[in-house]
């Protein structure tokens, strides 16, 4: 097999822009002390541990799991407060939700527009389905830029519109009369992306019941279970129903049912988590904000977003993972985020070998 030969086959059938894009690239990280991704830092306890085993004993792995998750939804529907008069769907992380979503609107010509630096998978999997993508920059407080928002929605008319509350890496949440200034000037879909629902009081799930073009999505894999892969959609049941046409039909499979409904019966412990989270993020952020050659953005998200002295992002994310502290370098990934790491909040004692690295590294 001459691999001259499958290139010039993939020339030919491959789509174009599936070949310029680079695949998602997630740096090893065995070992580390993994401040990269917005994962929930704490394990369950052990007698927790046991008493999920004790449910996974009854399943049933020669079936196909409840196409409908009921109990699931049931246990979201509860633990999230979703209002009696919207639906609930499900996908295999918000990811397939994002992806869900473009399939149903896809179409020659049509576009996704989201701010920018936001969210990377809304641009990948626009691309991915056959869509345009138009990122609109954010001001210079990472608010929305309402004029060029309201212009570029004029111009691209575009069937979906993301926006993350709060957003990511820049963990803020847009001012609400902006919001709804974009949610009023905008014919096609508006999803609240509410990945870091549980590290914010902000809570915008009365926009859907405001908005008959507005969609809430939420994940669990911000709140500990990221390796469970449940993403949900909330909103009204016509909107629903066209997605559920576009949904694979045994999206979440049974080990992923069982625990999610595991987790939700025990939905205190996952409280108690990410309030210790929330906390941590608080010292964190202070602490950051002591050291005078780091500019520090407040975050109602897991993570911190810090800019660095001019040059050095490349060369400090190196040091820190010499000192096996994995972070986000997000210098090069958009001009507004030049000399900026994003550090997920961990564990005190991950943040205190941070804190230590960096202080350590600023001084070299
Ligand atoms: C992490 C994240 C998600 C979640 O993705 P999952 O596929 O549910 O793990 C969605 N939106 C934003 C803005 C995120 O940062």
């Amino acid at each position: 097999m001459s691999s001259d030969r499958i290139g010039a086959r993939i020339q030919q059938w491959v789509r174009p822009e599936i070949r310029a894009l680079s695949a998602y690239h997630v740096p090893p990280a065995q070992g580390m002390i993994k401040l990269d991704a917005m994962e929930n830092p704490y394990r369950w306890p052990d007698e927790l541990i046991d008493a999920w085993l004790e449910k996974l004993r009854g399943v049933h792995l020669n079936r196909y799991p409840d196409p409908q998750a009921s109990l699931v939804k049931d246990g979201l529907r509860r633990e999230m407060g979703v209002p009696a008069g919207h639906d609930i769907l499900l996908g295999n992380g918000s990811d397939e939700i994002i992806q869900m979503l473009a399939l149903m609107v896809s179409a020659r010509g049509r576009c996704v527009l989201a701010p920018e630096p936001g969210f990377v998978m809304y641009r990948m999997i626009a691309t991915l389905t056959g869509l345009d993508y138009v990122g609109v920059p954010l001001d210079a407080s990472f608010d929305l830029d309402l004029d060029a928002m309201l212009a570029a929605i004029k111009q691209h008319q575009p069937a979906l519109v993301f926006l993350a509350l709060p957003n990511n890496p820049t963990g803020n949440i847009f001012a609400v009369d902006r919001l709804r200034a974009v949610i009023e000037a905008s014919e096609g879909l508006v999803v609240l992306d509410e990945a870091y629902t549980a590290f914010t009081d902000a809570d915008h799930l009365g926009f859907a019941e405001d908005y008959d073009n507005v969609l809430i999505m939420r994940t669990l894999s911000k709140v500990g279970l990221a390796g469970l892969r449940l993403g949900l959609l909330i909103g009204a049941a016509p909107w629903l129903a066209e997605l559920e046409k576009v949904r694979m039909p045994y999206n979440i499979n049974v080990l992923t049912q069982l625990s999610a409904e595991f987790a939700l019966e025990n939905f205190q412990v996952i409280r108690q988590q990410t309030a210790a989270v929330r906390a941590e993020r608080e010292r964190l952020t202070s602490e950051l904000r002591d050291i005078a050659a780091l500019q520090v953005w407040p975050s109602e998200a897991n993570f911190v977003l810090i800019r660095v002295p001019e040059g050095r992002a490349p060369a400090i994310f190196e040091a820190l993972k010499a000192r096996n502290i994995l972070v986000k370098c997000l210098d090069g990934s958009h001009p507004k985020l030049h000399d900026c790491l994003r550090l997920t909040v961990g564990e005190p004692g991950d943040s205190d070998q941070l804190l230590a690295a960096l202080r350590e590294t600023l001084a070299a």
